[in-house]
C-alpha cells in the first residue's frame, strides 16, 4: 500500500475538524441553517491553516446529497467525488499557474452550463492575488451576474493585493495564523493514531519550525518518520533538520563566560564540522542570549517559549549572568549577523569575532557602586578614576583619558523614556509611499503583528503583546508599555529590527518602531537618586556601554 502523506491522510472532512478556524467554520455553519450561503467567498489567511480544505468542506456541504445543513455526510456521491477531486462540478485552479485572461475566460464559458451531478457548481480559485489585472477583471465580469447555480470561493495569503471591486463582491473571512500549542497538540493525535512513537520535545520542535502552519508541521512530521520509522528520536530529529542543539549553545557561552579560549574554539569547530549554516548559528546564538537575558530577571523562565527541560536550564544559566554583559554581547552578535555576509573568511571572522567576545570584561553593577559610594567608602571612589575599560569594553570613547568626562555623548544612558521623546521630534527618516498605515489599522492587525514577531520562537513576541499601538505618524510608529512592563521595553528596544520585520509584512511597507513607558519615571525603577551628583558622574562614566 503506498504512503498517503499525513496532511492528506488526516485531512478535515467537516467543519468541525478544522483546527483553529472555529470563528470562520461556525459562520459558514449558521449560513448554512439560515440558508443564507453567500454566492462568493474569499478565504485569506497565512498558508497551511486550512483555508483550500475548508473551501472543499464548503463545496461539499453546498453538494452532499443528504440533508446535510452544513454536515456534509462524506459518503454519497457527491462528498466522495469532491473528497477524491473528481468531481466534474467542483473544479480546483491555481491561480499562481493559471493567472491569464485565457484561463479566466475559459472560466467564464464553463460558469454557463448547469452543473451535471451535483446542486451547484464551485469553482475554488487558490492564490486568487496572482490573477493577472487582465484576469482579474475578467472574473469581475462574473461576478457582477454570477448565475445562482454558480458559487465562487477565492484563496488568498495576501487579501491587500486582491482587487477592492472584487472584494466588495465576496463575503471575506479571516483565517488565523495557528498558535504553536494548537499545531503541538493538533499533531499529537496524528501521531498517536500512526502508532509512531515520538519524543515529548520533537513536538514543540517541529510546531516551532511550522511557523503556524499545520501542513508545515504535518509534512516535517512525514519527512521525519521516513528518516526515522516509528520511533522518532529528538537527535534524530535535529540531525535530519539541521538544527543546532542547545548544548552547542550552552557550550558557547559557558566557554564565553569562564573565558575559556580553547573551549570556545572547540564548539565553534563543532558547527564548521556538522556543517550548519554560519548565519544560522549566529542567529540561533542571539536568541539563546536573549533568553539568557529574559531569565537573567527573576521571574523570566515563565516567559521562555522552550520546553520545560530547556527552561529549568536556561533557569540555571542565566542565575549565573549580569544581564548587561548579555546585552553587550547581543550588541556583538547583531553586527556579526550583518558583517558576516560581507567577509571573505567567514570561518575567521566568527572564531576571531568569538574570541572578542570572550575578552570582553564584565559589567560592573551601577547599583552595587552607588551603594558603595554612597556608604562613603574612600577605597571605592577609585573605582571611578580606575582605567575605565574595565567597565566600558569599548574604550576608545575618550572616556580612558578623562576620568570625569563632561562632553560624552549621554544618549545611550538617558532614560529610555526620553530617548524615544526625542527620536519621535526626528525628522522622517524613511520616505517610503505605499499603502497608507493608520493607528485603527494597527490597532486591528495588532494581533497579526505580534503573531509575526512570535514566528522566530523567542519571546519578543510575548514582550510585544504587553505594549499597545498610540500613535502613528507617517511611517513612525509608537507603541506603549505599561510602566511595569520596562525591563521586556528594554529588551524590545534591542529587538526593533525584528519588529520592523514583521510589520513589513502585515502592512506591506517599512515602519519605525519607537517603544515608550506610558508613565512615571522610567529611570526610578533602576536608579533611585538618579539627581545626585555621585550618580551623574557614574552615568558618565558609563556612557560609552552600549555604543559600538
Ligand atoms: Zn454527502
Amino acid at each position: 500500500m503506498s504512503y498517503q502523506v499525513l496532511a492528506r491522510k488526516y485531512r478535515p472532512e467537516n467543519f468541525q475538524e478544522v483546527l483553529g478556524q472555529q470563528h470562520v467554520t461556525q459562520t459558514l455553519l449558521n449560513a448554512f441553517s439560515r440558508e443564507r450561503i453567500a454566492h462568493a467567498y474569499l478565504f485569506a489567511g497565512p498558508r497551511g491553516v486550512g483555508k483550500t480544505t475548508t473551501a472543499r468542506i464548503l463545496a461539499k456541504a453546498l453538494n452532499c446529497l443528504e440533508d446535510s445543513k452544513g454536515n456534509p455526510c462524506n459518503k454519497c456521491g457527491n462528498c466522495q467525488e469532491i473528497a477524491s477531486s473528481r468531481s466534474m462540478d467542483v473544479l480546483e485552479i491555481d491561480g499562481a499557474s493559471n493567472r491569464g485572461i485565457d484561463e479566466i475566460r475559459n472560466l467564464r464559458e464553463l460558469v454557463k452550463y448547469s452543473p451535471i451531478n451535483a446542486k451547484f457548481k464551485v469553482f475554488i480559485i487558490d492564490e486568487v492575488h496572482m490573477l493577472t489585472q487582465a484576469a482579474f477583471n475578467a472574473l469581475l465580469k462574473t461576478l457582477e451576474e454570477p448565475p445562482s447555480h454558480v458559487k465562487f470561493i477565492f484563496a488568498t495569503t495576501e487579501a491587500n493585493k486582491v482587487l477592492p471591486t472584487i472584494l466588495s463582491r465576496c463575503q471575506r473571512h479571516d483565517f488565523h495564523r495557528m498558535s504553536l500549542e494548537m499545531i503541538e497538540s493538533g499533531l499529537k493525535k496524528v501521531i498517536e493514531a500512526e502508532n509512531v512513537q515520538m519524543e515529548e520535545t520533537v513536538y514543540h520542535l517541529i510546531g516551532t519550525i511550522a511557523d503556524g502552519s499545520m501542513r508545515d508541521a504535518l509534512s516535517i512530521a512525514d519527512q521525519l518518520i521516513a528518516f526515522c520509522g516509528d520511533s522518532v528520536a529528538l537527535q534524530a530529529t535535529t540531525e535530519m533538520l539541521g538544527i543546532i542543539p542547545s548544548d552547542l549553545f550552552f557550550g558557547i557561552t559557558d566557554a564565553l563566560q569562564s573565558k575559556d579560549r580553547s573551549v570556545l574554539l572547540e564548539q565553534l569547530a563543532e558547527v564548521h564540522s556538522k556543517g550548519f549554516a554560519l548565519t544560522d548559528f549566529i542567529a540561533g546564538l542571539n536568541s539563546h542570549l536573549l533568553n539568557l537575558l529574559i531569565v537573567s530577571g527573576d521571574n523570566g523562565v515563565e516567559l521562555l517559549d522552550v520546553t520545560d527541560d530547556l527552561k529549568k536550564r536556561y533557569g540555571e544559566a542565566g542565575n549565573r549572568w549580569d544581564g548587561r554583559d548579555l546585552i553587550r554581547h547581543m550588541d556583538h552578535v547583531t553586527k556579526m549577523e550583518s558583517e558576516i555576509k560581507q567577509v571573505q573568511q567567514p570561518k575567521i571572522y566568527l572564531e576571531a569575532m568569538m574570541l572578542k567576545l570572550a575578552e570582553m570584561d564584565s559589567s560592573v553593577a551601577i547599583s552595587d557602586l552607588l551603594k558603595q559610594l554612597s556608604g562613603g567608602n574612600p577605597t571605592i571612589v577609585k573605582v571611578e578614576k580606575a582605567p575605565p575599560q574595565k567597565v566600558v569594553p569599548r574604550a576608545k570613547t575618550g572616556v580612558k583619558n578623562s576620568p570625569m568626562p563632561e562632553d560624552v555623548d549621554k544618549k545611550k544612558e538617558v532614560p529610555s523614556e526620553t530617548v524615544t521623546k526625542n527620536e519621535r521630534n526626528k525628522p522622517e527618516a524613511v520616505s517610503d509611499p505605499g499603502p497608507v498605515v493608520t493607528l485603527e489599522s494597527l490597532e486591528q492587525h495588532w494581533e497579526e503583528v505580534v503573531g509575526k514577531v512570535s514566528e522566530n520562537g523567542t519571546s519578543i513576541g510575548t514582550f510585544l503583546s504587553h505594549g499597545q499601538p498610540t500613535e502613528v505618524a507617517g511611517s513612525k510608529v509608537t507603541i506603549g508599555f505599561p510602566e511595569r512592563y520596562r525591563f521586556q521595553l528594554d529588551v524590545l528596544k534591542k529587538n526593533a529590527r525584528r519588529v520592523e520585520t514583521s510589520l513589513e509584512k502585515v502592512f506591506g511597507k517599512k515602519l519605525k518602531v519607537n517603544f515608550f513607558l506610558q508613565k512615571g519615571d522610567a529611570s526610578s525603577a533602576e536608579l533611585d537618586d538618579s539627581n545626585h551628583p555621585v550618580t551623574q558622574r557614574v552615568l558618565e562614566l558609563f556612557s560609552g556601554e552600549g555604543t559600538n
